[in-house]
């Protein structure tokens, strides 16, 4: 087997522009399980970092003529695996420390599923309720075109995240294709199905949220039929993990988004609360429901809770008052270091994000598949095999966490490392 030298000493710090809340918790979760992976300490050490980061300035020309400049990254994390893979976000919180988190769970996301990816994330900072859509066409368009020299279908995949969606994917398709001069569908994942998007890929990580959900609750003795559920964030994924908890017979009590949420014990009748949002474009005001603030729904009486919002809102703060039997990390880092200590001191489990909202990714790989084979599956045969994958993912977490003691989120961390440690380890380090 190749060795890999200990690390030097130049990186005992971390660069500056690592420093970044969301960042140190990616960390502070690798280094909590680095010493039970048992792996080499040079193979750790270069774990701990990014491979690549792109900063870049976007000028966009707005409505009103003014020009704008919004700030831009790209991290690829590792690409021991194969071709770096992940989401595009438009948030104003969007640093590089984030993207650079969001890289690093993408890699322990896909070596766990045993997808044959690394990890990346990109986004923009800006607010992306306040652009129209030529200028986030303009935006989107420029930030491809200055991505260039990263992305391509065996380098690095973009999908959409927070405020991106098929419409994003088609024009960043688009972009990179007039680049080369011919179409090339499998440069990004999560496109409109016209120009070779997958069957199933807008629901997967909603759905695979609710079958790794469904599948622990079995495993813990209960059943989601009759539970009552709270789902924080109405997005992509939120919704569709809504609308499946209640085909299961779960009593959605509340869900939520931005603006705050909704609240009705006997269970909403989720049809209408989505005719509300689309009249309305928010579930504020919605009459047959008790509004409650996020922090609020956090806090509500549940058997299951699914965070699908965003990063950090399960925290030391408000972890020792959740009420609930069982947490889904829907969202990408939604219970900070601090919170998942107090969680599992109470013992409340937390299905993590890296096994959790692997379905997305998953479906990501069906769909760059089947654009490179040009040979389309149906919607069967991608939910039989995403449920194998999330199946055998969460089957392997289980088993470590029982064997080696480790709370579901330890598991899955070392289970992904080890992987990725042993690819790197065969590999060598070049040159
Ligand atoms: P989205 O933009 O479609 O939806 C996000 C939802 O959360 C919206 O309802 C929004 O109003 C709400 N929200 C945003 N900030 C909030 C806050 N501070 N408090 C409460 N609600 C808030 O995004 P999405 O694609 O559904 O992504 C949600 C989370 O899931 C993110 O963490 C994302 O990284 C993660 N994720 C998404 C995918 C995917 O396929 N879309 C895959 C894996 C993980």
């Amino acid at each position: 087997m190749a060795q890999v030298s200990p690390p030097k000493a130049a990186y005992d710090e971390l660069p500056p522009e690592l420093d970044d809340p969301l960042y140190l918790q990616a960390l502070g979760q690798l280094d909590q399980v680095l010493a039970h992976a048992d792996i080499d300490p040079g193979v750790a050490a270069k774990l701990r970092l990014p491979e690549r980061a792109l900063s870049i300035s976007i000028p966009v020309r707005m409505d009103d003529g003014s020009l704008a400049l919004f700030p831009g990254y790209r991290v690829q994390h590792s690409s021991v695996l194969g071709p770096t893979k992940g989401g595009v976000r438009y948030d104003v919180n969007v640093t590089l420390g984030e993207c650079a988190a969001l890289a690093m769970w993408m890699t322990w996301k896909c070596a766990l599923l045993g997808l044959p990816y690394g990890g990346a994330k990109g986004g923009v900072r800006c607010d992306p309720r306040s652009l129209s859509p030529k200028e986030l066409e303009g935006l989107t368009r420029r930030f491809t075109s200055e991505l260039l020299p990263l992305i391509g279908p065996q380098k690095d995949i973009p999908a959409p995240d927070m405020a991106t969606d098929e419409q994003t994917m088609a024009w960043m398709m688009d972009t990179y294709s007039m680049q080369v001069g011919h179409a090339v569908p499998e440069i990004v994942t999560g496109k409109p199905l016209s120009v070779g998007g997958s069957v199933l890929r807008p629901e997967a990580t909603g759905i695979g949220v609710v079958m790794v959900a469904e599948e622990a609750v079995r495993r813990l003795g209960w059943s989601l039929e009759g539970s009552a559920c709270v789902v924080q964030g109405y997005g992509k994924v939120g919704r569709v993990a809504a609308h499946e908890l209640a085909l299961r017979g779960a009593r959605v009590v509340a869900v939520s988004d931005i603006a705050g949420g909704i609240y009705n014990e006997e269970g909403l009748d989720l049809p209408d609360v989505d005719a509300w949002r689309a009249e309305h474009g928010s579930l504020e005001g919605y009459p047959r429901a008790r509004g409650v603030t996020n922090a609020e729904l956090l806090e509500l009486p549940c058997d299951l809770l699914v965070l699908a919002a965003t990063e950090k809102q399960v925290t030391g703060e408000n972890a020792p008052r959740l009420a609930t039997r069982l947490v889904a990390e829907g969202a990408n880092g939604p219970t900070t270091l601090e919170a998942d200590e107090i969680l599992a001191a109470r013992e409340i489990p937390v299905l993590p994000d890296i096994l959790t909202n692997a379905g997305g990714v998953a479906v990501s790989y069906f769909e760059w598949v089947q654009d490179i084979q040009r040979l389309f599956w149906t919607a069967e045969e991608i939910r039989h095999r995403l449920r194998d994958l999330m199946g055998d993912a969460l089957d392997r977490v289980w088993t470590l966490s029982e064997e080696e003691r480790l709370p579901f989120r330890g598991a899955a961390l070392v289970t992904s490392i080890r992987q990725v440690a042993e690819a790197l380890e065969a590999r060598g380090i070049f040159p």
